[in-house]
């Protein structure tokens, strides 16, 4: 029987009414187990005037009693879990584990932003001319709104919306249309927890939808993550109608090997952070450059014998390391770029095609899949493959491997793993990456710093969570006082020059 699923506007769930669907899946079995409402560019519209009412009532509350409800919602959330996470592996087909995992990442910045109080103070100088008081507010801007990709439908919109809720602002959600239920489940709890209604809503929707957001003078902001053209689209024509923007793209994250590293560690990490969630992750890493032929030999080996064990597996079984892609098209892709490496002379240590799961025969499943003698000019170095796909491109020394991942187009992500107290902060120092692990594979920040990749990886100056996103989703209004009893001395005709 196939679900019809819903928007969520002014704090309830709405029919769709456009007539328009598209199909959600479960990986683990290849069948469509909903059909998903495509919002009509009226239905949006429709939730940007009820977000507008919901927001005057929102920002009229004082920013102590909005993470109050905050926190009441982690609550929720944290006694939902089970739920939440049962829902969000059977669309998106990560293990159960890793939804949890992926639904503790986007709570912890909703912690992070019932500090709200604290986050929004302004300035004040004292006496800043003879008379003259100066502080600043930091305002919210009104509607916002907030268009996500599918592989952390829990994590990547409680992270827009967070800050964005904590400093007052109306958020409309715009999830990926592949995992959809986890959004609606947590604008539930959102009204549960006591937010009035219109303040968080979800509408579901494609190109129609979004454009709309992006074109609607009353949507202030817009705050974007999935891939690099569509990421480029929104930013610039969100910029085009006047909107502030944050959008972050895709990734091709890089893992240094230094010939001191301990390899056992190295080869551990790069299994989980290859192959973890199937390689969907944008912090995944999808290149390992060892230092030297010994460690690249040394390295292929030990990653060819822990491949060996991994299990791909439906995503409630506790067994299973990783589960499948999240679509048909998505496994033909990576399929496809497997095939390219191979025409382009890689050599093809362990191929993931053509793996089959007893009782799932229909599940998208790709296999872990790596790749030795990668070269540049590659496709599958080049390109974001988002899938169990490792590349190993062997790098003669130590300056050849931060070249690669400087000079790469992406700078999301990237890591050295290496004993060298020198090597390591000479790297950190000067790679060309937004975020950088230091024997840490999947160097995301914690909540309360920022996450932001640079280059094709990210567009806008305002990374995600920590203060930057109190910067990005507040306005900021200065405001000079002087009051009667100050200096009297007639009108003023020159600019004030010094104190
Ligand atoms: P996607 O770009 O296909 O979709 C992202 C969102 O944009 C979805 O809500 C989708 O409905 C919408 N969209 C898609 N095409 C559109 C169009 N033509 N016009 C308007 N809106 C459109 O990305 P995805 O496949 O859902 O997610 C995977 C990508 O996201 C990968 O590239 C991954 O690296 C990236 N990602 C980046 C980060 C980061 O922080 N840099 C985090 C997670 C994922």
């Amino acid at each position: 029987m196939v679900r019809e699923l819903s928007h969520y506007i002014d704090g309830q769930r709405v029919d769709g009414t456009s007539g328009r669907f598209s199909d959600v899946y479960d990986p683990c079995t290849g069948e469509v187990q909903s059909k998903l409402p495509l919002a009509s560019a009226d239905e949006v519209r429709n939730a940007i005037s009820n977000a507008e009412k919901g927001q005057l009532e929102w920002a009229a509350m004082n920013p102590q009693r909005r993470a109050r409800i905050l926190l009441k919602f982690v609550d929720l959330v944290n006694e939902n879990m089970d739920e939440l996470a049962t829902l969000l592996s059977s669309e998106h087909g990560k293990t159960f584990l890793d939804s949890k995992g992926d639904i503790q990442r986007g709570i912890e910045v909703v912690e992070f932003s019932a500090g709200a109080p604290h986050l929004l103070k302004g300035e004040f100088s004292d006496s800043a001319g003879q008379g003259i008081d100066v502080h600043s507010l930091r305002q919210p801007l009104g509607v916002v709104a907030g268009i996500t990709p599918f592989n952390f439908p829990a994590m990547i919109p409680l992270w827009k919306s967070g800050p964005a809720l904590a400093a007052g602002n109306a958020f409309i959600l715009k999830p990926s249309e592949r995992d959809p239920s986890v959004p609606l489940r947590l604008a539930e709890l959102f009204t549960e927890a006591g937010m009035p209604n219109g303040v968080f809503n979800v509408i579901n929707g494609d190109k129609e939808a979004v454009d709309t957001l992006l074109e609607d003078r009353r949507v202030k902001a817009i705050g974007f993550v999935g891939s690099t053209p569509i990421a480029q689209y929104i930013y610039a024509t969100a910029a085009a109608h006047g909107k502030r923007a944050q959008c972050f793209g895709g990734a091709k994250n890089h893992m240094v090997i230094m010939p001191d590293a301990d390899l056992d560690m190295a080869a551990d990490a790069l299994i989980g952070s290859g192959y973890g969630s199937a390689g969907e992750r944008c912090m995944a890493i999808s290149v390992a450059v060892p230092v030297g032929q010994e460690t690249a030999d040394q390295l292929v080996a030990k990653l060819g014998e822990r491949i060996k064990d991994l299990k791909v597996g439906p995503s409630m079984a506790k067994d299973s390391d990783f589960g499948p892609v999240v679509a048909a098209s998505a496994k033909e892709r990576i399929e496809r770029y497997i095939q390219a490496g191979v025409d382009a002379g890689a050599t093809l240590v362990t191929d993931g095609r053509g793996v089959t799961v007893d009782g799932y025969e229909g599940g998208f499943w790709v296999g872990p899949t790596l790749f030795d003698n990668v070269t540049k000019d590659m496709s599958i170095y080049k390109d974001e493959i988002f899938g169990p796909v490792l590349s190993v491109l062997r790098a003669a020394d130590y300056e050849e491997a931060l070249r690669l991942c400087s000079e790469h187009e992406f700078g999301n992500g990237v890591a050295i793993f290496t004993r060298d107290g020198d090597s390591a902060r000479d790297f950190a120092s000067r790679v060309e990456v937004g975020m950088v692990g230091v024997n840490v594979p999947i160097p995301v920040p914690i909540a309360y710093y920022t996450f932001g990749g640079w280059k094709a990886s990210g567009f806008g100056d305002l990374n995600q969570h920590g203060a930057d996103a109190f910067r990005f989703y507040t306005k900021t209004k200065t405001v000079t006082t002087r009051w009667p009893s100050g200096i009297r001395q007639g009108a003023s005709f020159v600019m004030p020059a010094g104190s």
